[in-house]
């Protein structure tokens, strides 16, 4: 069963929900209870963590992209020692908005509506917005939860915050006007809300390749 189980995650797209008392749920809550602190008074209500199983070509895909973030890196005349390193890799949130019953009751199968993000974003990655400048992520739970757009007419249709491992590369910053400096060479992601401390509150990542959803957080309303 465990082998058969293996092989399934490894030819498909999945997730399994984290139980309360799991110690990478306890994380996940950690992550997501602390980074809200910082701009908000209110706490973020998790109702389910699930955790995403990547496939292997997914993963395979993001460390060929470091390795090509690095590689360009080391041509640099001015060297960024932590694009070096690892590409320049954060943990930021992305929020998006789920249409189905993912998770639910033990439910680990995607659903193909074309109004659930979160499912799509799992099955297929991470894509461009037409006329966007990168895919939009945060340092803090709160403001990717803010952010996220639903139809409130809709009941289906909830709030989901992804945990993903990003390679954030050569960050162009501080920002005048994105859509100006998207189409300059060199960097890899652009920020755009600076916080205190100098931390980057909002970063647009260039390439999808640069992301890679670890942990799904479904709020509660
Ligand atoms: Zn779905």
């Amino acid at each position: 069963m465990k082998l058969f189980w293996s092989v399934y995650l490894l030819c498909f797209h999945t997730v399994t929900e984290l139980l309360e008392g799991d110690s990478s749920r306890k994380i996940v809550e950690i992550i997501c209870r602390s980074s809200w602190l910082k701009s908000e008074n209110h706490c973020v209500r998790i109702d389910r963590v699930l955790k995403v199983h990547n496939m292997q070509k997914t993963l395979a895909r993001f460390e060929d992209y470091r390795e090509a973030v690095k590689i360009k890196a080391s041509k640099l005349a001015k060297k960024h020692p932590r694009c070096l390193a690892d590409g320049n890799e954060l943990l930021r949130f992305h929020g998006t908005n789920l249409a189905c019953s993912l998770g639910m009751n033990g439910s680990s199968s995607l659903c193909v509506s074309d109004k659930c993000c979160l499912c799509r974003i799992i099955r297929y990655g991470f894509s461009m917005l037409k006329g966007g400048v990168g895919v939009f992520t945060t340092s803090t739970s709160g403001r990717a939860f803010e952010l996220i757009e639903i139809n409130e007419a809709d009941r289906y249709t909830r709030k989901a915050l992804i945990v993903c491992r990003v390679i954030a590369g050569r960050v162009h910053r501080p920002l005048e006007n994105i859509q100006d400096m998207a189409g300059q060479t060199g960097f890899d992601s652009l920020a755009g809300k600076v916080g205190l401390y100098s931390n980057i509150e909002e970063l647009y990542l260039l390439n999808p390749k640069a992301l890679l959803p670890c942990f799904v957080v479904i709020c509660k309303t």
